[in-house]
């Protein structure tokens, strides 16, 4: 509105400047076909009160021809104005434009099949996104699961087969490990999918850490790995869920095996000790440690440098949504080729 006012103006201006101009030149032309001896000074005078007299309507009537003639204008200026808003597709219909309508019009056209393009193709590369996400997820679940489902198969044909009680009982705790283990990369990702409220209890830190090192313990020698502990004494309990926060360090733990598959050195620390109003419960492995590049992307959803079908990249991030569910954190200590330390700071019960 303001801008088409300012347009009127501006054009009204120049016609009263024109129609001012064309005085000046009638009054000269007039002025050169007087006598020498003329009174110039009542005619200026009688000349200045006409103009003032003239000067409104001279106004009025410019400003009423300047707004006939640039409506078409301030009409292509609102549509532009449209345009520029995504309006696309938006027309001008002014006859007073000719050519420069026609044009605004398939350019708006343009412009809207474009972007209808656009939003199209954005749609289906995030559909082709969700489906690759949605793939490799699934590829990286059956390779999780089935691994201990091959122990759980094997250990129960060795203890079909053998007829010594002890090692019967050996074969079914490992066949419940790996159970355990299945059940925890299932409930990874219905967490991961549906992150519920937490029931938790008071409970003490240590045993929680134990029985997680106890779950995976086996997994972990038979990748030839060395697992140290060191529980401190007189911890103070903490609140939380123990299911939850032994996914955590499972989750952890198989990660530093997975580390040190190629290493030459292969131990693993876990440690837990006072830290400030709670506990703190380290995770340190001899592996490779992880590069500075990597270090602030670890726990994000789907980061992962494991090959296709090895690693998912949601380990990490659902550790960290359980940690902070429980006013915790979770961060990583790591240089290059020195290993990783993962520290998880758990508040006391109050
Ligand atoms: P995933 O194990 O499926 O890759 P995670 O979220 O558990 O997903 O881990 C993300 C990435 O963090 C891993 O791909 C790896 O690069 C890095 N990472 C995690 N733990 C360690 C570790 N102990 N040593 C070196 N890198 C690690």
């Amino acid at each position: 509105m303001r801008r088409t006012f300012s347009l009127h103006l501006m054009a009204a201006s120049v016609a009263a400047a024109a129609v001012t101009l064309l005085g000046c030149g009638l009054l000269l032309a007039y002025a050169s076909t007087l006598e020498p001896t003329a009174n110039w000074g009542r005619l200026l005078f009688s000349v200045g009160g006409w103009v003032l007299l003239l000067l409104p309507v001279i106004l009025i009537v410019a400003y009423l021809w300047a707004a006939r003639v640039t409506k078409p204008l301030a009409s292509l200026d609102s549509a532009m104005q449209k345009l520029k808003d995504g309006a696309y597709g938006v027309e001008v219909n002014e006859p007073g434009l000719g050519g420069l309508g026609q044009t605004f019009n398939a350019l708006s056209h343009a412009l809207h099949q474009r972007t209808e393009e656009l939003n199209l193709i954005n749609a289906q590369l995030m559909q082709a996104e969700k489906l690759g996400a949605l793939g490799e997820i699934t590829a990286g679940l059956a390779h999780e699961v089935r691994n201990p489902m091959v122990g759980i198969v094997g250990f129960a044909q060795l203890g079909d087969e053998t007829t010594d009680l002890d090692e019967a009982k050996e074969f079914f705790r490992l066949i419940d490990a790996d159970a355990q283990r299945a059940n925890g990369i299932l409930q990874h990702l219905l967490d991961f999918a549906r992150p519920s409220e937490i029931e938790t209890e008071v409970l003490d830190v240590n045993p929680m850490v134990a029985s997680a090192v106890r779950l995976c313990a086996h997994q972990l020698q038979l990748g030839g790995i060395r697992v140290d502990t060191h529980y401190a004494d007189g911890l103070p309990k903490i609140k939380g869920n123990s299911n939850q926060l032994r996914q955590v360090l499972l989750n952890l733990l198989l990660n530093a095996g997975q580390a040190m598959e190629e290493h030459p050195e292969r131990r693993v620390f876990i440690t837990t000790q006072r830290h400030e109003k709670g506990v703190e419960i380290s995770v340190r492995d001899t592996g490779p440690g992880i590069a500075p590049e990597a270090t602030g992307r670890i726990f994000d959803t789907f980061f992962t440098t494991k090959p296709r079908g090895k690693g998912t990249g949601l380990g990490l991030s659902v550790s960290k949504s359980i940690i902070d569910a429980h006013q915790g954190s979770i961060q990583v200590e790591s240089e290059p080729g020195k290993g990783a330390n993962f520290l998880v700071r758990l508040p006391a019960a109050s």
